[in-house]
């Protein structure tokens, strides 16, 4: 008998296995839905800085423009939390296509900022080149700056959050 039942046990722990195993990929499935980068395509949000997140770069970047018009683009984390540059090259082409102005970005603290301010001018056509290193192929994001604060979110129009 005994040699009967130890037979038997076999099948029924391999069968306990394979439920546990079939109840554990649900589960995982169900954490990954809770990762907040899977959030960011639902819902507008704006940078710590409260300008324009570019989503299309990894790590994601915030394109701001400061007092003083100069460009400061930020990486940031997965919780929004500004990380330290690590090697991009960022290029903004900014201004009527006629005469468009180039800016160079130099390391400020965690963040790249343009070495010259923005062409003068509320509404400006930019392109925003991101590479991951100086060999990278660039990501392009192309948007208006345009520095008129809008009336619902009170963010400059550039990097507004509502749905209009
Ligand atoms: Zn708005």
């Amino acid at each position: 008998m005994k040699s009967i039942r130890s037979l038997l046990s076999v099948p029924s722990v391999a069968s306990v296995l394979s439920v546990l195993s079939l109840l554990a990929v649900p589960a995982l499935a169900a954490d990954k839905k809770h990762d907040p980068s899977d959030h960011t395509h639902e819902k507008k949000t704006a940078g710590p800085n409260g300008g324009r997140l570019i989503n299309t770069v990894t790590p994601r970047a915030e394109f701001f423009v400061t007092a003083d018009r100069k460009v400061q683009i930020t990486f940031l984390d997965a919780a929004g939390k500004a990380i330290a540059p690590a090697g991009q090259v960022v290029t903004v082409t900014s201004g009527e296509r006629s005469a468009p102005k180039t800016l160079t970005f130099v390391k400020s603290g965690d963040t790249l900022l343009s070495v010259a301010a923005l062409p003068a001018g509320n509404n400006l056509p930019t392109v925003v080149q991101i590479k991951a290193d100086a060999a990278a192929k660039p990501i392009t994001a192309k948007f208006n700056v345009d520095l008129v604060k809008c009336g619902e979110c009170k963010l400059a129009e550039y990097a507004c959050i509502c749905a209009h």
